[in-house]
């Protein structure tokens, strides 16, 4: 798998869309990996900080604040 922007080989993918990126373009996102509502009403969720992302898509959930989920 080479590199989306440079062509150069790939050392991951984006956690979000799955574009491969080398070292010098992968950038980092804070990605949720579980969401949940505790028994007083409020809405929490495990983050993973500096999860792997391409730069080029753009996740449309909000990575903290969890809001009108109801
Ligand atoms: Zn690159
Ligand atoms: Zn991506």
């Amino acid at each position: 798998m080479e590199c989306w922007h440079c062509e150069r080989p790939a050392h991951a993918t984006c956690k979000f869309c799955g574009r491969a990126v080398c070292k010098t373009h992968a950038q980092e996102k804070p990605y949720i990996i579980h969401s949940y509502r505790t028994t007083t009403g409020v809405y929490k969720a495990f983050v993973v900080a500096g999860a792997v992302w391409c730069g080029i898509c753009t996740p449309q959930q909000d990575p903290v604040t969890l809001k009108d989920l109801e």
